[in-house]
């Protein structure tokens, strides 16, 4: 394997040794595969490529201060996965079946987990698809699970430095009763043109308001929202939205820091009123936001001042952080080591 430079690595694809893949087929999911080859070789009436049979998660695994190989939280992605198979009638992976195939592969591509300290994770990209063909609307007989796993730098080329983004009204990622809670590629399809056009302008993200009344906020781009203030760590709650497992760990630990949590529905013009406002996910943890741009009103709201994020979006992006890399205490035992 050529040499990776782990410290300048960008969140983008690079190939590893090998991925792990099963079929359901014949009402059973057979045995696990392990792959070299990148592609994949599928029926052109599978329901994946016509009906968006499609799911997927993001996982990361790190190499810790001690060495040790840790998975953050699978358990909940393995669960989201199932949640998101049950939204659109696909077979759902078992979390047994997730687990095998993720230590599988982790430790097949063990030579591409970042060293400790270099800033970059290895990251784990489970995917479900109806790889049956059907001609008719009708959920496959047939499903393909693949993990395959690629080393990864931050998502945002600003790291943990605040980013810009814009509040859009003439695109919605998802229905207020569609597929928003599920982790299926056809909402991000909705999001393309208004995420590259937010690109475009400079913006990191575009957020997206709640599709029917246009009112709250529902995501910030692929990430989800939250806001701090007066010791609160809000955040939006409504069905069209993913629920975030770094949102739920964040949750978590601001009440040990002694915030209060609240989960409702988040007014635009609440945005005023907050003192930290960030997005959260797997890929990036927190991204603070230093100003959310309003693209209809033109409002700018603006918050870390001095350019640098806020008190508490630092304390819980370094003891999330932590607790990923084995320096922080993992008090809830949300790490998984792989030996
Ligand atoms: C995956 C995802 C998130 C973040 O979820 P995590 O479990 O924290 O990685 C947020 N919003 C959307 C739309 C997503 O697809």
């Amino acid at each position: 394997m050529a040499a990776i430079d782990w410290k300048n690595l960008t969140f983008g694809y690079t190939p590893t040794n090998y991925n792990v893949r099963t079929y359901f087929k014949n009402g059973k999911w057979g045995a696990l595969e392990v792959s070299s080859e990148e592609t994949i070789n599928i029926h052109m009436a599978a329901t994946a490529l016509h009906y968006g049979q499609e799911a997927f998660e993001g996982l990361k695994a790190f190499r810790g201060v001690d060495g040790k190989l840790r998975v953050f939280r699978w358990e909940e992605n393995a669960k989201r996965l199932q949640a998101s198979a049950d939204a659109i009638l696909m077979e759902p992976v078992p979390s047994e079946l997730f687990l095998k195939a993720l230590v599988k592969v982790i430790k097949l591509n063990e030579e591409f987990v970042p060293p400790f300290g270099s800033g970059s994770s290895l990251y784990i990209r489970p995917l479900l698809i109806g790889s049956g063909p059907q001609v008719g609307v009708r959920p496959a007989a047939e499903y393909l699970f693949i993990i395959f796993v690629t080393p990864v730098g931050p998502y945002f080329k600003e790291g943990f430095n605040p980013v810009d983004m814009e509040i859009v009204r003439d695109f919605d990622r998802a229905a207020p009763l569609g597929t928003g809670h599920a982790k299926v590629g056809g909402n991000y399809a909705a999001s393309l043109k208004a995420g590259v056009r937010a690109h475009h302008d400079g913006y990191a993200a575009s957020i997206f308001l709640d599709a029917k009344t246009k009112t709250h906020i529902d995501e910030a781009g692929p990430a989800n929202f939250f806001g701090i203030r007066d010791g609160k760590y809000i955040t939006p709650d409504s069905g069209s939205i993913l629920p975030s497992i770094t949102n739920m760990s964040l949750r978590t630990l601001a009440e040990d820091l002694g915030l209060s949590v609240e989960r409702r529905h988040v007014l635009v013009e609440e945005l005023s009123t907050f003192d930290e406002i960030g997005a959260c996910g797997t890929a990036a943890v927190i991204s603070p936001i230093k100003r959310i741009h309003d693209r209809d009103t033109g409002q700018d709201y603006l918050y870390c001042k001095d350019g640098k994020a806020g008190p508490i979006s630092t304390q819980l992006y370094n003891t999330l952080q932590g607790i990923q890399l084995g320096t922080v205490e993992d008090k809830y035992q949300w790490n998984t080591i792989i030996d």
